[in-house]
């Protein structure tokens, strides 16, 4: 017997730093969407589509919902999040197993008038060191809301990620594939080179500044005599004293950023690249409509 095919949007949503984007991307088995330890690492809507043989999930990576809402790029990214639950026919909705915090409340919350199915997603079982205490966890999470499923797992090992994806695909609706089977995201190259230019900015700054900065590919083609790839990227930062610290002493944190996201965007093009960087001004960026625009953060 075979079963008919199902398909369907799912949001995966959760406050900053619970594992969003690590777990989608372990499904895929590809970065779609860049990780840090930092909040704000994932700024826009991605999706990212998983194809098997009786269904395809469309994963809808959304920024965590920001408690500060003072910002227009938070205001944004709260934005964001909001029309991707309108959007889902299930929601995950991720948390870790070893802590709960009043921002997984203030999530919940927003779950309530959601008609969607919500599942619990139990993330990082990996640092849960008495797993008999998982059952207690359990518990306590059905008694938070009526979630259609708890489900533990672990994003960064894959431990149970399977049993997820087939309790998932049981609340998906019958539809044909909506994206190419290949299809994994529905992000340009050029967003995906200048994230993976943000995320290494994101670990290797300190603090604050990750979130005063942002990414723009500038030129992307190759040599004429070579035939080698060059990328030209900008750094945007919000202020002067912001561009020497992401410059460093000598021009050493550029550099090191630089080597590390070549190596990353090399692999993943699977040839050598030239990236050059530059870091520029541009003032109070984050908090103006217009340059957020321009910057590539679209409106949902
Ligand atoms: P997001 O903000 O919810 O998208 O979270 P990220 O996917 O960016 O992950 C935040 C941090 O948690 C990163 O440092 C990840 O490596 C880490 N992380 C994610 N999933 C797991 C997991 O299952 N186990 C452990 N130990 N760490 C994880
Ligand atoms: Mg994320």
């Amino acid at each position: 017997m075979t079963s008919e095919f199902v398909c369907g949007f799912v949001a995966v949503v959760g406050r900053p730093n619970v594992g969003k984007s690590t777990l989608i991307n372990e499904i895929l088995g590809s970065k779609v969407s860049i990780v840090s330890p930092k909040p704000q690492t994932t700024r826009h809507r991605i999706l990212g589509v998983h194809t098997a043989d009786d269904y395809q999930a469309v994963f809808i990576d959304t920024p965590g919902l920001h408690r500060d809402a003072g910002r227009a790029m938070n205001r944004l990214m709260n934005r964001t999040a909001a029309a991707a639950l309108m959007d889902a026919e299930v929601i995950l909705f991720v948390c870790e197993a070893h802590t709960w915090r009043e921002e997984d409340d203030d999530v919940l919350k927003r779950l309530r008038n959601a008609k969607a199915p919500v599942i619990a997603v139990l993330n990082k079982v990996d640092q849960v060191a008495k797993k008999d205490r998982l059952l207690g966890t359990i518990a306590e999470m059905a008694d938070r809301f009526d979630f259609a499923e708890i489900v533990p797992v672990s994003a960064k090992s894959g431990d149970n990620v399977p049993t997820l994806l087939k309790t998932l695909r049981g609340y998906l609706p019958v539809s044909p594939p909506l994206f190419p089977p290949e299809m994994l995201t529905d992000r340009s190259e050029a967003f995906q080179i200048s994230e993976l230019i943000r995320e290494k900015l994101t670990l290797q700054l300190r603090d604050e500044l990750p979130y005063g900065s942002t990414v723009q590919i500038e030129k992307s083609d190759r040599d004429a005599d070579t035939g080698r790839r060059i990328i030209h990227a900008v750094i945007w930062v919000e202020r002067d004293s912001q561009k020497g610290i992401v410059i460093g002493k000598g021009g050493s944190m550029l550099k090191s950023i630089g080597q590390s996201a070549r190596r990353e965007i090399s692999r993943r093009l699977g040839e050598p690249v030239h990236l050059e960087l530059w870091v520029k001004v541009k003032s109070n960026w984050a908090n103006n409509e217009q340059d957020l625009q321009n910057l590539g953060y679209d409106r949902p």
